[in-house]
């Protein structure tokens, strides 16, 4: 299967037809389907505040479309609800990572973290990845499609219908008593998944009106697309997603507030720049020469790392976004001394690098350094003018590694 899918109809086992993929559907794509079914352009408007601003999960809840057309959209659309199989969440703050399960029965994680900004999500592109980093568990089975736009902006609506129902019922318990409920959920993922589940019930979802101060509490402000997957290896989808997380009258998170993460495409990142968008672009870059990376990413064997390099320097120069690099540290690997200079010299002084102590994946030997060696290897790269954080690693305590629950589940 092609890596970018036209998911923007389905067929549908149960009615034995072919169904519209309503959730992929930017604004102008609604209007033109809505069009098509004989109705006024602000229908599309309606259906698309429903959606992706009220959260609806099914048609019958948009309660100000006729009848007639609520029954003709529940035959021929779907609506892209990813079903939480499983939530894990860290006792050590709070981190979600959520397994859904996708209409193709397809499996996803996502993650939920807390920061003092607020609420950020963590989403995958695809389901599996074809690039095979060598410290990666997510590309271990290789790829199985794209996501469609609709389950990408879908693994955040779903989060953000137990965020907002979370801080209905259960979940005051949850600030309460983060301990407690850490331990519960830990005992009993099946049945969390399954309350948690019910709390998204597809008739009741309880969403906050979109300017209440509760709204404005418990929203999703930030998205990072860092889960499983290369966006832009699924780059139409991706593009389209962005329209609609930003769209006014659904999430509507700024572009400044999404990171995309990539580990290199490079035509693709500058075809990115030529958008002019205001996204956050970060390059995993994860070793300072060619030939250590063609060892780690086999996508150096395509592009070489000063091309990647380039296409960075091209997207912050064009767009005027400042670009990050990630480089998970590997002891004995890419953390020495000469690493350190040689990054040094590979970068621009004052370009920015996240150092991510690598998380061990039981299917391979790589270690993380100690902290105190992950810190003179920052201040290494501080010295040569290079601005290096070493990224605080969220929910350590569960399935911490890309990709590690699903192959979890998958492997049952
Ligand atoms: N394909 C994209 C986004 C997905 S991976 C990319 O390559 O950027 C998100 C980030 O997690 C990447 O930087 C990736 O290299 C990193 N990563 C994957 N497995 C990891 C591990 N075991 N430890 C630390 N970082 C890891």
């Amino acid at each position: 299967m092609p890596a970018t899918t036209d998911f923007s109809t389905a067929y549908c086992t149960k009615h034995k037809i072919i169904m519209e993929d309503i959730s992929s559907k930017d604004i102008d794509e609604l209007k033109k389907y809505l069009g098509s079914l004989g109705e006024k352009p602000f229908r599309a408007n309606q259906i698309y505040k429903w959606l992706h601003q009220s959260l609806a999960t099914d048609f019958s809840q948009m309660t100000d479309l006729s009848k007639a057309l609520r029954e003709k959209l529940s035959n021929e659309a779907y609506i892209t609800v990813p079903e939480p199989v499983d939530i894990q969440i860290s006792r050590e703050d709070g981190t979600r990572k959520y397994l859904f399960r996708l209409p193709d029965d397809s499996l996803v994680e996502s993650v939920l973290m807390k920061y003092r900004f607020g609420w950020s999500v963590c989403i995958s592109s695809q389901v599996g990845c074809r690039m095979g980093c060598a410290f990666c568990a997510s590309g271990m089975d290789g790829l199985l499609r794209g996501l469609t736009p609709g389950e990408m902006l879908g693994q955040i609506e779903a989060i953000q219908r137990d965020v907002f129902s979370d801080t209905t019922d259960c979940a005051k318990k949850h600030e309460e008593h983060t301990t407690d409920c850490a331990e519960k959920h830990e005992g009993h993922t099946t049945d969390c998944a399954q309350e948690h589940g019910n709390r998204t019930d597809p008739k009741a979802p309880s969403v906050p009106k979109p300017d209440s101060e509760e709204y404005l509490r418990n929203r999703i402000s930030h998205v990072v697309v860092m889960g499983t997957g290369e966006p832009l290896d699924n780059y139409d989808n991706l593009l389209i997603f962005i329209r609609m997380l930003t769209d006014e009258n659904g999430l509507h998170i700024s572009q400044r507030n999404l990171t995309v993460s990539t580990c290199g495409i490079v035509p693709r990142i500058k075809e990115l720049a030529e958008k002019k968008l205001e996204i956050t672009l970060a390059l995993s870059l994860h070793a300072p020469t060619q030939e250590k990376r063609r060892e780690l990413m086999p996508v150096a064997n395509k592009y070489d790392i000063s091309e990647a390099v380039g296409a960075m320097k091209y997207y912050q120069d064009t767009t005027g976004r400042r670009v990050t690099f990630e480089y998970s540290l590997i002891k004995g690997v890419n953390d020495t001394d000469e690493d350190a200079e040689q990054l040094s010299s590979l970068l621009w002084r004052g370009a920015h690098i996240n150092l991510i102590p690598v998380n061990p994946v039981k299917e391979r030997t790589f270690a993380a350094p100690t902290r105190a060696a992950a810190i003179d290897f920052q201040r290494k790269l501080e010295k040569f003018g290079i601005n290096a954080t070493i990224r605080r690693e969220m929910g350590q305590d569960i399935d911490g590694a890309c990709g590690q629950l699903r192959r979890r589940h998958l492997e049952r």
